[in-house]
């Protein structure tokens, strides 16, 4: 409804909880933002493992009755936006096995770049695949690896596998959660301590830190790109998997996926927002009386903004929270229906104003055309339209929703066309050395993909490389 990019996946991980399965439940409840199309869960009870998925949301699939049908100390869960393979529950996640290794069940966040070539080979070679997702693969490679043990096994999969992948991992009495070498998507490591009957502390695994917060959990730190992690009976031991690269983690994250009361990448998210805001008023000041968001991604960025400007901040835009998936239009055309669902301008602010309008992306640009509409038909003077990163040019290859470069208007426009498209009287986006100095770049080594906004991707991309643009400089 939105013209956004869309979120990809969220992973959860508990070891040694009588309430396993109700915890993963919890935690994947403070991350559905990252995925709303399905979610599941795989609990162990020492034997066997336990699964249910489902399409929908987390709270409306986790009732008392299924969560007391996933019993155990140890759990996985996922919810799932499909970035690879259709949205259909076969695709829900975790994807659970029997196999030469034992049952093991497996959730992933991101997307390979390799996947179709290593299905075909195993294809060819007799392997039968279940699902259209590209994560059925990692579970064959594991399957079908001649290392003799299930750690060297699973070692063996990721070091075949390319892209982005932040993945937790059950089997009957182990967790494992391991990150690509590159570290595009997050993934942290929490401790709750041990309750009453249990021997272990409770260790969890997360995307974001937001589900330690909901569960009580505090954070110990993020599972390294490269590293596997495997909590068992013997307690918690770490591998690095593969040599070192240098690491390419997803900017949007900062900029727009995650929460902003996570810590990702090491650096909480709203700290980095507001910076962003705070960057794009020294790059693009504006002669205005208000400062608005678009919300809610855009409040942090405003925020900054406002501070560093000192024009005030002002809530001229309300979001409803409450739109479900599928709405029944009027047969009289209502002009901007689809956005005035989500989004309704505050006359009362507005009037007579002009405003700064804080957004935090610009995709095809439709919505931003219609926002435009909106806040000047509510008597909105001037609108000038900052957005909180660079053009967007080139398509996600690793685990997130982007149209194709065709669809991209940056792609296809330069910023005073857009601006003439979306009918704002100016329009500015952050530099990319801005992106980058406001998200903490080269702090602790923290090094960042931006490829969606360079056409620059840190990795071959082989499955893709025929339909991808050619990678192309910004025009701007
Ligand atoms: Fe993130 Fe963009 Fe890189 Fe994808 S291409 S991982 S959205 S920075």
């Amino acid at each position: 409804m939105l013209d956004k990019f869309k979120d990809e996946c969220g992973v959860v991980a508990i070891y040694s909880h009588p309430e396993a399965s109700t915890l993963a439940y919890l935690g994947l409840h403070a991350l559905q933002h990252r995925g709303q199309e399905s979610a599941g869960i795989v609990s162990s009870d020492g034997n066997r493992l336990h699964v249910h998925k489902a399409m929908g949301l987390v709270a409306d699939i986790f009732t008392e009755d299924v969560l007391s049908r996933l019993p155990g100390t140890c759990a996985i869960g996922h919810t799932r936006y499909s970035t690879a393979g259709d949205s259909a529950l076969l695709n829900a996640q975790p994807i659970m096995v029997d196999c030469n290794k034992g049952m093991i069940a497996l959730a992933h966040n991101g997307n390979l770049v390799n996947a179709h070539l290593i299905r075909s080979k195993l294809e060819h070679a007799g392997s039968i695949f279940q699902t259209t997702s590209d994560t059925e693969v990692i579970v064959h490679l594991i399957a079908q690896s001649k290392e003799q043990t299930l750690v060297d096994a699973v070692a063996d999969a990721l070091r075949r596998i390319e892209g982005a992948f932040s993945l937790v991992m059950i089997t009957r009495d182990r967790v494992f959660a391991a990150r690509d070498p590159r570290g595009f998507r997050p993934l942290s490591m929490g401790r709750l301590p041990a309750v009453a009957g249990q021997r272990q502390e409770t260790i969890v695994f997360a995307s974001e830190t937001v589900a330690f917060d909901l569960i009580g959990a505090s954070y110990i730190r993020d599972v390294k790109p490269g590293e596997m992690v495997v909590v068992g009976p013997e307690g918690v031991s770490s591998r690095y998997y593969a040599p070192a690269v240098e690491q390419s983690s997803c900017i949007f994250e900062h900029v727009y996926f995650s929460r902003p009361d996570s810590v990702v990448f090491g650096r909480p998210v709203q700290v980095s927002r507001e910076e962003l805001g705070r960057q794009l008023a020294r790059e693009a000041p504006a002669v205005a009386d208000i400062v608005v968001p678009v919300p809610d991604s855009g409040v942090a960025a405003a925020m900054g903004y406002a501070a560093e400007s000192g024009i005030p901040f002002q809530l001229g835009l309300i979001r409803n929270h409450y739109v479900g998936r599928t709405f029944i239009e009027p047969e009289q055309r209502v002009r901007d229906f689809g956005v005035r669902l989500k989004l309704n301008p505050v006359r009362s602010i507005l009037q007579g104003q002009r405003v700064v309008l804080i957004d935090d992306s610009i995709v095809r640009g439709t919505t931003s055309r219609k926002i435009v509409r909106m806040m000047r038909d509510a008597g909105a003077r001037e609108v000038h339209m900052r957005i909180s990163c660079p053009p967007t040019i080139s398509p996600c290859f690793y685990g997130v929703d982007t149209p194709s470069k065709k669809q991209l208007i940056a792609a296809n426009k330069s910023v005073e066309e857009i601006r003439d498209y979306i009918g704002a009287d100016s329009l500015s986006y952050l530099s990319l050395d801005g992106l980058k100095r406001a998200c903490g770049e080269g702090e602790n080594g923290l090094s960042y993909c931006s490829a969606c906004y360079t056409g620059k991707y840190p990795t071959k991309l082989f499955d893709v490389e025929e339909i991808a643009p050619a990678p192309a400089e910004s025009k701007f």
